[in-house]
């Protein structure tokens, strides 16, 4: 936990979000400016500041990010269109808040180009 990092005081409680799903390993909420119908934020509890500050003791939280994106997206009805999901690291990935999130992203067909 980082005394500064918002989305730690998401995960503690601290700070109010919209959270549709929490467990001991991850807290998903739904992002403060969603840019499509679904715009959810998934986060590891554990403070990592990005990709690149991973370790391999991460992989499994990372992985379980991923199935838990899987279930939200049944959840949200967005499973069949399908989704996107980004992790922006570092300033030219345009990461803004470094506590390593995805963005799960859907309800309309993504227009944007990667790049
Ligand atoms: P990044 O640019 O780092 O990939 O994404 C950060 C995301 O966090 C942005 O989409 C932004 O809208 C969202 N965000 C920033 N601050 C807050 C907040 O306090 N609450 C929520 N729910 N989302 C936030
Ligand atoms: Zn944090």
């Amino acid at each position: 936990m980082s005394d500064t990092c918002i989305f730690c005081k998401i995960v503690s409680k601290d700070t109010k979000a919209t959270v549709v799903y929490q467990d001991e390993q991850v807290t998903a909420f739904r992002d403060l400016h969603p840019v499509a119908p679904t715009h959810i934020l998934i986060v590891p509890n554990k403070h990592i500041e990005s990709v690149g500050r991973l370790e391999v003791e991460d992989e499994q939280v990372i992985g379980h990010i991923f199935t838990v994106a899987r279930k939200l997206a049944v959840d949200e009805g967005i499973a069949e269109g399908g989704y996107r999901m980004i992790t922006n690291t570092g300033g030219d990935g345009g990461q803004t808040v470094f506590h390593l999130h995805v963005h799960l992203i859907g309800g309309q067909r993504m227009r944007h180009p990667m790049g």
